[in-house]
């Protein structure tokens, strides 16, 4: 090894007598993978998902709800639209709600079926997926690609890369841009990009999202996995022996070698693997399955496609590599026996919370007040004598519609006897997902109550629908 090698991390091998000055390199040098494209039942599944999540993603920013955009995070109006949802600040428990929603979801499949996400809906997959076969429409198959990356460069060698990466660069620009239009608003968007009017956030964001893409998806590929994503790393601790992982049969395939298809691989004291190597050649990370589970294996399923077709070629029963859990390789569980026991007190668990949590929010969805209220004393004049035997406590009251229609609302208040509202005009009008902050006067005779802080209510009621009516506490002073 070269000491002088940037390269490479070196580190002097610590108390090893016969070694000890030889120097040791903790990081590898990564080889590119040349991915073997791969059919079957799995695959199907992870196109779909492909096309599925994409669809989702590029389509949902151009629907349109009430004449504005459908989905659609205005950050600096702190208010998210989604469909006729129109979330506020005040509204942050949903969102939490989601994120813990999506770690249980999380925790559930992979307890289940290990790195679900992972090998079929994580976007550095499916663009990975995407960008690999762009790669593979243009520079051709697995070894086609590994000819043309060995050769001089040449003019032809020179345009095929350079169409390939255009391709992915149209690509990856436009899910940056796609990316900028959930945060604003997507038709105006592409005309303030051709005029170059976008503001410094959205050219910024649109070009940082686009060529992370492009790096990730066409260059990083699984050292994303391997490297910088952490859930490979704990995902160790959501697994148990039920889990289902991608296996391979050891009993089953062992003694591994090639043979001829008519021989019989028993008297040859071989067992059903071929030694083919197909399920390394079609692995995305370049593993080896048959070493065993690997934190690098993302769980994609490509190596039970690709051994499958050689099962089938051979005319072995499929599933040498399967989706198993060690309990059933070890106890040869049939099938019904290892699906029944994905039912297991941690499953049990996870699936109990969820379904909790999404019924709860489902239900505080449904009831959700649309009228928020906001009432804040004025700190300056506590209290005052506005006229001879009145006593006057002013406050700001912040009305929030987070309706879709404009809607009038009056102002009252209780708690004190006699107690007025002054300095507003009612009804109060504000409009469609908006906000007005109103500043109230609230009076009462002096002799309401004794001298001290009395606890009343401020009610906001809708006038054109009754029902959505808001008491919010507070205070009022009467001075001694
Ligand atoms: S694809 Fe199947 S038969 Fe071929 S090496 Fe892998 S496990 Fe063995
Ligand atoms: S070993 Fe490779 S091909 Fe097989 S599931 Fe894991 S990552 Fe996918």
């Amino acid at each position: 090894m070269n000491a002088n090698d940037p390269s490479v991390i070196p580190i002097v091998s610590a108390p090893a007598p016969a070694a000890a000055d030889e120097e040791v390199s903790l990081l590898e040098i990564r080889k590119k993978i040349y991915v073997r494209a791969v059919h079957g039942g799995f695959a199907r599944w992870r196109w779909g998902l492909v096309f599925a999540t994409q669809l989702v993603f590029y389509g949902v920013p151009w629907l349109a709800w009430n004449g504005r955009q459908a989905v659609l995070f205005e950050i600096a109006e702190r208010k998210f639209y989604i469909f006729g949802l129109v979330l506020w600040p005040q509204d942050v428990i949903y969102l939490t709600a989601l994120l813990i929603i999506a770690a249980f979801a999380l925790f559930l499949f992979t307890a289940v079926a290990g790195r679900l996400w992972c090998g079929y809906a994580c976007p550095q997959t499916v663009y990975t997926e995407i960008f690999m076969w762009i790669e593979k429409k243009i520079e051709g198959e697995r070894v086609a690609r590994m000819k043309l990356d060995g050769s001089a460069l040449s003019l032809e060698k020179f345009v095929v890369k350079a169409v390939k990466h255009v391709a992915w660069l149209a690509i990856a620009l436009w899910t940056g841009y796609t990316f900028v239009g959930y945060f604003s608003p997507i038709r105006g968007l592409g005309i303030r990009a051709i005029t170059w009017q976008l503001g410094p956030w959205e050219a910024f964001w649109i070009l940082f999202y686009g060529f992370a893409t492009y790096g990730n998806a066409g260059f990083m590929r699984e050292q994303v996995c391997k490297y910088m994503c952490p859930y490979a790393r704990f995902q160790s601790a959501m697994f148990d022996r039920d889990t289902l992982i991608i296996a391979y049969d050891r009993e089953r395939g062992e003694r591994r070698g090639p043979r001829s298809r008519k021989a019989d691989p028993k008297s040859a004291g071989l067992g059903d693997c071929v030694d083919c190597n197909i399920c390394v050649q079609v692995c995305p990370t370049g593993i080896d399955i048959r070493k065993g589970l690997q934190y690098e294996c993302i769980g994609c399923a490509a190596c039970i496609d690709g051994c499958d077709q050689v099962m089938d070629r051979m005319g072995y029963p499929k599933g040498l590599i399967r989706y198993a859990s060690e309990n059933a390789l070890e106890g040869h569980l049939d099938r019904a026996a290892m699906l029944k026991r994905m039912l297991r007190p941690r499953t049990a668990i996870y699936t109990g919370v969820l379904v909790v949590i999404v019924a709860a929010i489902g239900v505080s969805l449904a009831l959700r007040n649309p009228l928020k209220v906001d009432v804040i004393r004025d700190r300056g004049a506590l209290a005052r004598e506005s006229a001879p035997g009145v006593i006057e406590n002013v406050y700001r009251v912040q009305i929030m519609n987070t309706d879709e229609s404009a809607r009038t609302f009056t102002i009252a208040a209780t708690g004190l006897p006699d107690v007025t509202v002054a300095g507003v005009e009612q009804p109060i009008a504000v409009g469609a997902a908006g906000t007005r902050l109103v500043p109230v006067r609230l009076q009462v005779p002096v002799d309401a109550g004794t001298p001290g802080s009395h606890p009343i209510e401020i009610v906001v009621q809708s006038t054109d629908e009754p029902k959505l009516v808001r008491r919010e506490k507070s205070t009022f002073m009467l001075p001694r």
